[in-house]
């Protein structure tokens, strides 16, 4: 049986629990890395871009780094979304714990009262992640040739309550009972790969970002909503079934037996309402049946 993702070792790279255990110079040490990569940590001048640039502690103990090239000053957060931050590093880092492994999203008052501290700045440090995750998907193309990618879209808001009384409510089917303000999330995913999101009013809006988005060659699996019709022209496609084969029928054929007359079946469960009404049918005189 396949594993689900929220329970493999690569969904827990970082936890609350890791981030606790951390010492200030531990955090500073992953910030480091997170923030230089490329030179495994070691600073680069964020004035300059020099390489050349030594520890520059004040004397409350906050890490600055100073450029032997330009002779400026920075810090581990100059020039990034968490620059002049005033919190301990440690809590930016259980702040994106906290964020990223709410799967069904974290509230910016829970999370205020989580990292102890106020509504505001729990509600901009959430913006900030989100901005950062944006900035890390723009322009993202996933798929190329001999890749596979996934498509689908989920719908999201817009809820309208039904009224209290039965004799006021309104089919919710019907576009002017709607709110307008429903969404679908729309992902392409490559598989084992990178995943880019967007949002739309339907599935069928989301076929130029998908064009935009998914590399040429790419083999594209979707659902069968006619949504995904408009992607047969530019790639290789997989439609599947949303449930598969039901009831020995596939899906569409179930739904063409439920919306399409059918003959009037035999030996039809009899109730008191359907006998009533087939009498009121009746033409006067006929005999009714035993
Ligand atoms: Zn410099």
């Amino acid at each position: 049986m396949s594993q689900h993702f929220l329970q493999s070792a690569a969904a827990k790279t970082l936890s609350l629990a890791q981030v606790f255990r951390m010492s200030d110079a531990d955090a500073e040490t992953m910030f480091r890395k997170l923030r230089w990569p490329a030179t495994d940590g070691a600073p680069v001048c964020s004035h300059c871009g020099g390489l050349n640039a030594y520890e520059c502690r004040r004397l409350n103990g906050s890490l600055r780094f100073r450029c032997r090239a330009c002779v400026k000053d920075f810090t581990i957060t100059s020039g990034t979304l968490f620059a002049s931050h005033k919190l301990p590093l440690r809590a930016y880092l259980a702040a994106i714990a906290v964020f990223c492994n709410e799967v069904k999203g974290k509230s910016a008052l829970a999370m205020s009262r989580d990292l102890g501290v106020s509504y505001k700045c729990s509600f901009v440090l959430l913006h900030k992640l989100r901005e950062a995750m944006a900035e890390e998907m723009r322009g993202r193309v996933v798929g190329g040739e001999g890749k596979v990618a996934e498509v689908d879209g989920g719908y999201f808001g817009g809820y309208v309550k039904p009224a209290n009384e039965r004799q006021n409510r309104r089919d919710r089917r019907f576009t002017q009972n709607q709110s307008g303000k429903r969404r679908v999330v729309v992902i392409v995913r490559e598989r084992n790969g990178n995943s880019a999101p967007a949002v739309f009013k339907n599935e069928a809006q989301a076929t130029a970002f998908i064009r935009a988005r998914v590399a040429k060659g790419t083999v594209v699996n979707a659902d069968e909503a006619t949504s995904w019709d408009g992607l047969h022209g530019a790639f290789e496609m997989k439609r599947k079934s949303r449930t598969g084969v039901f009831d020995g029928r596939r899906l569409h054929e179930l739904g063409r037996g439920i919306f399409q007359p059918h003959p009037p079946r035999r030996n039809r469960p009899s109730s008191p309402y359907r006998r009533r009404l087939s009498a009121s049918l009746r033409p006067r005189g006929d005999v009714a049946r035993g």
